[in-house]
Protein backbone atom coordinates (compact mmCIF):
# COMPACT_ATOMS: atom_id res chain seq x y z
CA UNK A 1 0.00 0.00 0.00
CA UNK A 2 1.15 3.59 -0.98
CA UNK A 3 2.21 5.84 2.11
CA UNK A 4 2.02 9.15 0.62
CA UNK A 5 4.24 12.16 2.32
CA UNK A 6 3.30 15.69 3.12
CA UNK A 7 3.89 17.53 -0.15
CA UNK A 8 7.80 19.02 0.08
CA UNK A 9 6.63 22.28 -2.24
CA UNK A 10 10.29 22.80 -3.72
CA UNK A 11 12.79 20.10 -5.42
CA UNK A 12 14.23 17.97 -3.14
CA UNK A 13 17.34 17.87 -5.44
CA UNK A 14 17.95 21.23 -6.76
CA UNK A 15 15.58 23.71 -3.90
CA UNK A 16 13.95 24.67 -7.22
CA UNK A 17 9.93 25.52 -6.34
CA UNK A 18 9.47 26.90 -9.87
CA UNK A 19 7.44 25.26 -12.71
CA UNK A 20 5.73 21.58 -11.99
CA UNK A 21 6.51 19.71 -9.13
CA UNK A 22 6.03 16.50 -9.31
CA UNK A 23 5.54 13.24 -7.26
CA UNK A 24 8.71 10.89 -6.00
CA UNK A 25 9.33 7.45 -5.45
CA UNK A 26 11.57 7.26 -2.82
CA UNK A 27 12.39 3.55 -4.17
CA UNK A 28 11.52 2.81 -7.75
CA UNK A 29 7.94 2.05 -8.42
CA UNK A 30 9.66 -0.94 -10.07
CA UNK A 31 11.44 -2.04 -7.41
CA UNK A 32 8.25 -2.45 -4.87
CA UNK A 33 8.55 1.66 -4.14
CA UNK A 34 5.90 2.69 -1.94
CA UNK A 35 6.49 5.55 0.14
CA UNK A 36 5.72 8.65 -2.41
CA UNK A 37 6.96 12.59 -1.95
CA UNK A 38 4.04 14.75 -3.28
CA UNK A 39 5.37 17.89 -5.16
CA UNK A 40 8.90 17.06 -4.47
CA UNK A 41 10.73 16.95 -7.92
CA UNK A 42 11.23 19.90 -10.76
CA UNK A 43 10.97 18.87 -14.21
CA UNK A 44 15.19 19.10 -14.68
CA UNK A 45 15.97 17.17 -12.02
CA UNK A 46 12.64 14.66 -12.43
CA UNK A 47 14.54 14.01 -16.26
CA UNK A 48 18.23 13.01 -14.95
CA UNK A 49 16.81 11.42 -12.49
CA UNK A 50 14.71 9.15 -14.51
CA UNK A 51 17.41 8.05 -17.01
CA UNK A 52 19.45 6.67 -13.99
CA UNK A 53 16.34 4.57 -12.77
CA UNK A 54 15.69 3.85 -16.46
CA UNK A 55 19.11 2.31 -16.95
CA UNK A 56 19.50 0.20 -13.75
CA UNK A 57 15.75 -1.09 -13.78
CA UNK A 58 15.91 -2.41 -17.58
CA UNK A 59 19.40 -2.58 -18.35
CA UNK A 60 20.84 -3.75 -15.20
CA UNK A 61 17.93 -5.40 -13.16
CA UNK A 62 15.16 -5.77 -15.81
CA UNK A 63 16.02 -9.85 -16.22
CA UNK A 64 15.82 -10.59 -12.77
CA UNK A 65 12.95 -8.05 -12.16
CA UNK A 66 11.20 -10.29 -14.88
CA UNK A 67 11.57 -13.59 -13.78
CA UNK A 68 10.95 -12.65 -10.01
CA UNK A 69 7.38 -11.05 -11.78
CA UNK A 70 8.39 -7.61 -9.99
CA UNK A 71 5.86 -5.31 -10.79
CA UNK A 72 6.40 -2.69 -13.90
CA UNK A 73 4.62 0.52 -15.35
CA UNK A 74 4.73 -0.79 -18.14
CA UNK A 75 3.20 -4.51 -18.41
CA UNK A 76 2.24 -4.56 -22.12
CA UNK A 77 5.70 -3.99 -22.81
CA UNK A 78 7.26 -6.93 -20.96
CA UNK A 79 8.27 -9.10 -23.68
CA UNK A 80 7.19 -12.84 -24.15
CA UNK A 81 10.97 -14.12 -24.68
CA UNK A 82 14.44 -12.21 -23.28
CA UNK A 83 17.36 -12.23 -25.98
CA UNK A 84 20.91 -13.05 -24.59
CA UNK A 85 23.98 -12.36 -26.30
CA UNK A 86 26.03 -15.39 -26.38
CA UNK A 87 29.62 -14.97 -27.50
CA UNK A 88 31.56 -17.91 -28.62
CA UNK A 89 34.58 -19.62 -28.14
CA UNK A 90 35.64 -18.37 -31.58
CA UNK A 91 35.05 -14.84 -30.79
CA UNK A 92 31.62 -14.64 -32.81
CA UNK A 93 28.75 -13.71 -31.48
CA UNK A 94 25.04 -14.96 -31.48
CA UNK A 95 21.48 -13.94 -29.67
CA UNK A 96 19.34 -17.12 -28.13
CA UNK A 97 15.68 -16.55 -27.77
CA UNK A 98 14.41 -18.02 -24.56
CA UNK A 99 11.03 -18.02 -22.87
CA UNK A 100 10.05 -15.49 -20.51
CA UNK A 101 8.42 -18.47 -18.59
CA UNK A 102 11.99 -20.13 -18.03
CA UNK A 103 13.43 -17.32 -17.39
CA UNK A 104 15.97 -17.79 -14.69
CA UNK A 105 16.84 -15.70 -12.12
CA UNK A 106 20.04 -13.92 -12.85
CA UNK A 107 21.16 -10.92 -10.50
CA UNK A 108 24.54 -9.28 -10.49
CA UNK A 109 25.72 -6.56 -8.49
CA UNK A 110 28.53 -4.48 -8.07
CA UNK A 111 31.01 -4.98 -4.86
CA UNK A 112 32.07 -1.44 -3.75
CA UNK A 113 34.17 -0.51 -0.85
CA UNK A 114 33.50 0.83 2.22
CA UNK A 115 32.31 4.58 1.45
CA UNK A 116 35.37 6.79 2.36
CA UNK A 117 33.62 8.96 4.89
CA UNK A 118 32.53 5.81 6.64
CA UNK A 119 36.20 4.65 6.57
CA UNK A 120 36.81 8.11 8.63
CA UNK A 121 33.89 7.55 10.90
CA UNK A 122 34.66 3.74 11.12
CA UNK A 123 37.93 1.93 12.34
CA UNK A 124 36.40 -1.61 12.56
CA UNK A 125 37.37 -4.15 9.61
CA UNK A 126 36.10 -3.01 6.43
CA UNK A 127 35.77 -4.45 2.89
CA UNK A 128 36.48 -6.95 -0.57
CA UNK A 129 38.10 -4.92 -3.08
CA UNK A 130 36.99 -2.75 -5.72
CA UNK A 131 35.53 -3.68 -9.27
CA UNK A 132 34.41 -7.05 -8.37
CA UNK A 133 30.92 -8.29 -8.95
CA UNK A 134 28.63 -10.36 -7.03
CA UNK A 135 26.82 -12.94 -8.92
CA UNK A 136 23.61 -15.19 -8.76
CA UNK A 137 21.91 -17.39 -11.07
CA UNK A 138 19.08 -19.52 -9.64
CA UNK A 139 19.23 -22.32 -12.43
CA UNK A 140 22.77 -23.43 -13.55
CA UNK A 141 21.05 -25.84 -16.20
CA UNK A 142 19.65 -23.22 -18.01
CA UNK A 143 22.58 -20.87 -17.82
CA UNK A 144 24.55 -23.88 -19.76
CA UNK A 145 21.07 -24.88 -22.14
CA UNK A 146 21.34 -20.81 -23.12
CA UNK A 147 25.24 -21.04 -23.44
CA UNK A 148 25.73 -24.14 -24.73
CA UNK A 149 29.02 -25.82 -25.52
CA UNK A 150 31.95 -23.39 -24.63
CA UNK A 151 29.54 -20.19 -25.05
CA UNK A 152 29.46 -17.56 -22.61
CA UNK A 153 26.14 -15.56 -22.05
CA UNK A 154 26.26 -11.72 -21.14
CA UNK A 155 23.77 -11.68 -17.88
CA UNK A 156 23.31 -7.80 -17.19
CA UNK A 157 24.67 -4.15 -17.58
CA UNK A 158 26.46 -3.69 -14.42
CA UNK A 159 27.39 0.14 -14.20
CA UNK A 160 28.69 1.03 -11.09
CA UNK A 161 28.49 4.77 -11.05
CA UNK A 162 25.01 4.59 -12.02
CA UNK A 163 24.02 1.81 -9.63
CA UNK A 164 25.90 4.57 -7.08
CA UNK A 165 23.46 7.03 -8.09
CA UNK A 166 20.41 5.38 -7.97
CA UNK A 167 21.43 4.43 -4.00
CA UNK A 168 22.30 8.07 -3.52
CA UNK A 169 18.46 8.82 -5.02
CA UNK A 170 17.18 6.43 -2.69
CA UNK A 171 19.11 7.39 0.14
CA UNK A 172 18.35 11.07 -0.03
CA UNK A 173 14.54 10.66 -0.91
CA UNK A 174 14.48 8.72 2.47
CA UNK A 175 16.71 10.98 4.18
CA UNK A 176 13.71 13.95 3.34
CA UNK A 177 10.89 11.39 4.23
CA UNK A 178 12.18 10.51 7.69
CA UNK A 179 14.29 13.65 9.03
CA UNK A 180 12.47 16.59 6.87
CA UNK A 181 14.02 18.34 3.80
CA UNK A 182 15.11 21.87 6.14
CA UNK A 183 16.21 19.18 8.94
CA UNK A 184 19.98 17.89 7.56
CA UNK A 185 22.79 18.79 5.10
CA UNK A 186 21.74 16.77 1.98
CA UNK A 187 25.17 15.04 0.69
CA UNK A 188 24.62 13.66 -2.65
CA UNK A 189 22.59 15.56 -4.27
CA UNK A 190 25.27 16.56 -6.69
CA UNK A 191 26.01 13.13 -7.04
CA UNK A 192 22.15 11.92 -7.91
CA UNK A 193 21.87 14.88 -10.52
CA UNK A 194 25.41 14.10 -12.38
CA UNK A 195 27.32 17.12 -11.34
CA UNK A 196 30.09 14.94 -10.08
CA UNK A 197 30.63 11.34 -10.82
CA UNK A 198 32.91 10.69 -7.31
CA UNK A 199 30.69 8.48 -5.22
CA UNK A 200 33.41 6.74 -3.15
CA UNK A 201 33.36 9.13 -0.13
CA UNK A 202 29.39 8.91 0.38
CA UNK A 203 28.49 5.46 -1.13
CA UNK A 204 30.13 2.32 -0.43
CA UNK A 205 29.23 -1.22 0.43
CA UNK A 206 28.49 -3.73 2.91
CA UNK A 207 30.22 -3.06 6.54
CA UNK A 208 29.14 -6.00 8.84
CA UNK A 209 27.26 -3.47 11.21
CA UNK A 210 25.31 -2.42 8.36
CA UNK A 211 23.83 -5.67 7.42
CA UNK A 212 20.64 -5.97 7.84
CA UNK A 213 18.74 -9.91 8.10
CA UNK A 214 16.95 -10.62 5.32
CA UNK A 215 13.34 -10.67 4.70
CA UNK A 216 10.81 -11.56 1.60
CA UNK A 217 10.43 -7.51 0.89
CA UNK A 218 11.97 -6.97 -2.75
CA UNK A 219 14.20 -4.01 -1.07
CA UNK A 220 15.45 -2.89 2.71
CA UNK A 221 16.00 0.33 3.35
CA UNK A 222 17.06 1.72 6.79
CA UNK A 223 18.68 5.03 8.69
CA UNK A 224 21.78 4.74 11.15
CA UNK A 225 22.74 7.88 12.88
CA UNK A 226 26.61 8.02 13.65
CA UNK A 227 27.43 10.16 16.78
CA UNK A 228 29.21 12.49 14.59
CA UNK A 229 26.14 13.65 13.05
CA UNK A 230 26.54 11.88 9.67
CA UNK A 231 23.14 9.83 8.64
CA UNK A 232 23.92 6.36 6.95
CA UNK A 233 21.31 4.84 5.06
CA UNK A 234 21.90 1.10 4.60
CA UNK A 235 19.76 -0.73 1.15
CA UNK A 236 19.95 -4.18 0.78
CA UNK A 237 17.90 -5.00 -2.82
CA UNK A 238 16.49 -8.56 -3.35
CA UNK A 239 17.71 -9.78 0.23
CA UNK A 240 16.30 -12.55 -0.09
CA UNK A 241 18.67 -13.29 -2.88
CA UNK A 242 21.74 -12.92 -0.64
CA UNK A 243 22.64 -9.29 -2.46
CA UNK A 244 24.95 -7.51 -0.89
CA UNK A 245 24.26 -4.58 1.36
CA UNK A 246 24.89 -0.87 0.77
CA UNK A 247 25.55 2.21 2.21
CA UNK A 248 25.29 5.74 1.49
CA UNK A 249 26.67 8.57 3.57
CA UNK A 250 23.34 10.54 2.64
CA UNK A 251 23.20 13.70 4.84
CA UNK A 252 24.54 15.27 8.01
CA UNK A 253 22.60 16.95 11.14
CA UNK A 254 23.10 20.50 11.52
ZN1 LIG B 1 15.30 20.18 -9.20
Amino acid sequence: MAVAYKPVWKCIYCGSREGVLSKEHIVPFGLGGDRILPRASCEDCREKTRKIEEFCLRNHLGNTRMALGVQTRHPKERPTEVRFEVSEGDGSTRVEKWPIERLPVFLVMPVYPAAKRLHDLWDGPLNPPNGTEWLYISDQEALKEISGDGGAVKIGSVDFNTFAKLLAKIAHGFLVCELGIDNFQPLVTELVLGKTDEYWPWVGGTVDWLIPEPTEDLIQVHSYHHKSGYVVVRIRIFPNLGAPTYHVVAGKIY
